[in-house]
């Protein structure tokens, strides 16, 4: 790796730091001396707004300590010399961070900013899902950092747009960057499982040149099961040449595309290119309405009214000679912490009573009073019994 090579992933990556960070340690080589490095370090962490303190390691005996002086002119008001080795000017480098940590109660009153957006980029092999993350990553405003502790599964990519700060979890750079493509093939949906979880919105990413496919279908099927918000991204567009009159045909494709995924029908679907970037910045704006919408809550009210329309005008079928009784509903709260789809719990005779269909009809009222694009409706039923219901 070339010097300026290095140079910049230490910028990435100190980048990344100071905004994740209360108090930024600075820790430098007191045997090796200052380097152009280190003084490049020092300009980036005296233009952030974070307390620092210079830690000058490697000073094990007191005879060293003049070693440190070079690096007071960097000009941090804190200085600490310690060996990290022999355990020396530690307790006294607790006590510096101590001081300077906010009290627990100050953090959670005042969150400097957003915990970051998680997004997997899912998809079968093929479907340009490098392509995608290149093409996000190329964006020069943005800052790009592959973050340590990656696993088997996928590479985390830190990326901060403006303020907004977001993880990509890219599947695809693993096949990238093993040496064994064929049997990493093979796991594709299995990783693919994985990194759903781990994230707060899924971009399932789909030829659109081929059409949605079976194996498309199962990917599509681990986001519905796990309850993630998800953007279905309709990729390479420019291969998508319609004969001449055909002016519908690319909303024909959406169309054929949501139907096959119809129990993705929550998804927001976005037809775009990753080789000639159209679209690909309209993903960021998607993200963000997803992360608005979940933040939207229909007040208990509203919500009683219009699942007591929805019961009357369509009275659930019988089951077991027993009918679905609706006694009274609320919309769960959120943690705040991470992005949550939407949770209603519905206080009813029997939760056993209700039928997939039914539910998809309620869903589809709630949705008529708040649309929740992009995000899946959690349903909960509670049993309870008409005597014991205080609101019936
Ligand atoms: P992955 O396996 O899902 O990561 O797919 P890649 O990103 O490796 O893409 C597979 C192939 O499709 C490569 O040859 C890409 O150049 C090509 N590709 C990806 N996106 C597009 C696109 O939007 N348009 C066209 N024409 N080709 C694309």
């Amino acid at each position: 790796m070339g010097e300026s090579e290095l140079l910049r992933d230490v910028r990435r990556v100190v980048n990344q730091t100071i905004g994740d960070s209360d108090v930024l340690i600075f820790v430098v080589d007191g045997k090796d001396g200052l380097s152009p490095i280190d003084q490049e370090i020092a300009r980036m962490l005296r233009r952030s707004d974070r307390p620092v303190i210079l830690v000058v390691n490697k000073i094990d005996h007191d005879k060293h300590s003049n070693f440190a002086i070079e690096f007071d002119s960097l000009g941090f008001e804190r200085n600490v010399a310690i060996s990290a080795e022999h355990n020396r000017g530690i307790s006294e480098l607790i006590d510096q961070i101590e001081k300077l940590l906010p009290s627990p109660s100050e953090s959670v009153q005042a969150p400097r900013s957003e915990r970051p957006l998680a997004v997997a980029i899912v998809g079968r092999p093929n479907v340009g899902k490098s392509s995608l993350i290149n093409s996000i990553v190329r964006n020069e405003r943005a800052i790009v950092s592959e973050l340590a502790g990656t696993t088997r599964d996928a590479i985390d990519i830190s990326y901060e747009q403006e303020v907004k700060q977001f993880v990509f979890i890219d599947t695809a750079g693993i096949r990238r960057r093993s040496q064994h493509s064929s049997s990493v093939e093979v796991f594709s949906v299995m990783r693919a499982e994985r990194s759903i979880r781990r994230a707060d919105v899924c971009v399932l990413v789909v030829d659109l040149s081929s059409g949605v496919t079976a194996q498309d279908k199962r990917i599509a099927g681990l986001i519905q099961e796990a309850h993630k918000s998800c953007i279905v991204v309709l990729n390479k567009w420019d291969l998508f040449k319609p004969k001449r009159g055909e002016k519908g045909a690319i909303v024909e494709r959406v169309k054929e595309a949501r139907e096959r995924l119809f129990f993705l029908d929550y998804g927001s679907f976005l037809v775009a290119s990753a080789l000639t970037n159209q679209n690909v910045d309209r993903l960021f704006g998607l993200i963000e309405r997803i992360r608005a919408v979940a933040k939207k809550r229909i007040g208990t009210g509203v919500l009683n009214r219009l699942l007591r329309a929805a019961f009357a005008a369509n009275p659930p079928p019988m089951r077991k000679g027993k009918r679905l009784k609706l006694f009274y509903a609320a919309q769960a709260a959120g943690t705040g912490d991470r992005l949550q789809p939407p949770e209603f719990v519905l206080f009813v005779n029997d939760p056993a009573s209700l039928i997939e269909h039914y539910k998809r009809y309620l869903e589809g009222k709630i949705r008529e009073a708040e649309s929740y694009e992009g995000l899946p409706i959690l349903l909960r039923l509670r049993p309870r019994t008409e005597k014991n219901n205080p609101r019936s």
